[in-house]
């Protein structure tokens, strides 16, 4: 017999499953909303979820899983042509939603079915427990480097990455996990609330992000939060100024980070203003966490920490022969296997079969390994690795040295050719006031690194571009120049 991807559902009791604001349900009536949900899907395909931060999502995905059908979390915000690349790739044959939210007309004539969170007498019908390589969540990657790709993930995946995660973080049926995160991706979703569900634990959403929200829940129950970076530079910025939110993030049990890399200085600076030093893990939609920093291990700002159990890292160079060694110096991409490992991509086998070298699936990040294993990500291979003048440079070590510059609020590094070097480092630097100058700047990074790391141009900008879990979408820098 399979075991249940969610014991806590299966032996239900009174313990607060998920909370949004005033809405919450305990295990037992979770398992009553989503099992009499799972028994309406039976025979479908696929089911989409419109996946609005709202509890009824979270019993959307719930009902899938119990029912072992695929759900496909959808963006709310998703514009026309992406929905309709999604509905058309992913085909659901019906798609779940929270009573009164209005879906664009791209959904068409697909069945729509209400989550209703009435909690009903009689118990649920117990499916069978699907099989663990069955497919379970059709992720869309954030489209950051191409067409978004659907992830097929199995309960294997989630269940596997989950209890590794639990090991890291200490993470136990006793943790209140707050966050804001949106419900589509892997962090949010995969790891933000089935990672609660699966140990049995307690989520509070906060249905939109917000410094006073998480002050307000790590000063009550709360004992972890998880963030992209762009919410702790917010956090920090708030607590800096309010002694009372410094205290409460100050009583966390564990901070963690993700999707995008933490800036060393906004590290410090949550640790000058509230004494927790953040954790900061590694993922992606095909492979859920990779590396973690552990609750109980060194936090050290800039890196991600080692692999988790039972999953394999390794670097490789160009030519795909493995970097051995922990010098923190020597950059190769991340290849990884392992348990965590998606099954394909949808409808994509040339994309599939191109990820994969000798079974390891290749990420397509660089980074460097220092001692104990702790991988230092630089950045993407395509974007983020700048050949200038014989030399490879990281994008991400001059986006750190250049925020270390006061006159620097947020930056994004990229390269673009050059007769003379191959490719020049660019600098799109947010100014805090008046800008300082590309000399200057040029300089400080001379000073801090090496020269040849230095920016050739910078341009100013308002904002840096980012989608919607913060990632700075450098093509569109790029495309400015
Ligand atoms: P696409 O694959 O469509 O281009 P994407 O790779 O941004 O989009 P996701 O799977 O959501 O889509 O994001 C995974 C990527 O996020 C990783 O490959 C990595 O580049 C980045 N990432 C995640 N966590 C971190 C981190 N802690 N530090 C640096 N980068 C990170
Ligand atoms: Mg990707």
């Amino acid at each position: 017999m399979n075991s249940p991807l969610f014991p806590a559902l299966a032996e239900p009791t009174e313990r607060e499953a998920i909370r949004f604001g005033e809405r919450a349900l305990s295990y037992r009536e979770l398992a009553g909303v989503a099992g009499h949900l799972a028994g309406e899907l039976a025979g479908v395909g696929r089911v989409a979820v419109w996946a609005t931060n709202s509890i009824e999502t979270c019993v959307g995905v719930v009902a899938a899983l119990l029912a072992g059908v695929p759900a496909v979390p959808i963006n709310p915000k998703i514009g026309e042509r992406e929905l309709a690349h999604i509905l058309g790739d992913s085909a659901p044959g019906l798609v779940l939603s929270a009573p009164g939210t209005t879906l664009p007309d791209g959904f068409g004539d697909i069945r729509r079915v209400d989550v209703g969170l009435d909690v009903p007498a009689t118990e649920p019908e117990k499916l069978p427990e699907p099989d663990a390589e069955a497919p379970a969540l059709v992720i869309y990657t954030s489209g950051t480097t191409g067409a978004p790709k659907g992830v097929v993930l199995p309960r294997r995946s989630i269940s596997s990455n989950l209890d590794s995660l639990a090991g890291a973080w200490e993470w136990t049926s006793e943790d209140v996990l707050v966050h804001g995160l949106p419900l589509f991706h892997v962090h949010g979703l995969g790891v933000g609330v089935l990672g609660p569900l699966r140990l049995g634990g307690t989520l509070h959403h906060l249905g939109a992000f917000s410094t006073a929200g998480i002050g307000a829940e790590l000063g009550g129950a709360a004992t972890m939060m998880f963030g992209v970076p762009t919410m702790y530079s917010r956090l920090v910025a708030d607590a800096e100024a309010d002694p009372e939110l410094a205290k409460a993030i100050g009583r966390a049990r564990l901070l963690v980070s993700g999707s995008a890399p933490l800036p060393a200085s906004v590290h410090q600076r949550i640790s000058d203003a509230t004494g927790q030093l953040v954790v900061e893990r590694y993922g992606m939609s095909e492979t859920l966490m990779n590396c973690s920093v552990r609750a109980a291990g060194e936090r050290r700002p800039g890196t991600v920490g080692p692999p988790v159990d039972g999953v394999d890292v390794r670097l490789v160079d160009e030519s795909g022969a493995p970097i051995e060694g922990e010098d923190d110096e020597t950059v190769g991409e991340i290849e990884v296997r392992g348990p965590n490992l998606f099954l394909e991509y949808l409808n994509r086998p040339d994309a599939t079969a191109e990820a994969f070298r000798d079974g390891w699936f290749r990420t397509g990040d660089v980074a460097t390994r220092g001692k104990d294993g702790y991988i230092r990500i630089v950045g993407r291979r395509a974007v983020d690795l700048i050949k200038t003048g014989g030399y490879k440079v990281g994008a991400g070590e001059v986006e750190n040295a250049l925020l270390e510059h006061p006159g620097v609020v947020e930056v994004a590094v990229t390269g673009e050719p050059d007769d003379d070097l191959g490719e020049r480092i660019v600098a799109w630097v947010v100014p805090d006031g008046e800008a300082p100058s590309p000399q200057e700047l040029a300089d400080h990074v001379a000073r801090l690194l090496t020269p040849h790391k230095r920016p050739r141009v910078v341009h100013y900008l308002e904002a840096l571009p980012r989608n919607d879990m913060g990632k700075v979408m450098k093509k569109a820098l790029s495309q400015r120049s």
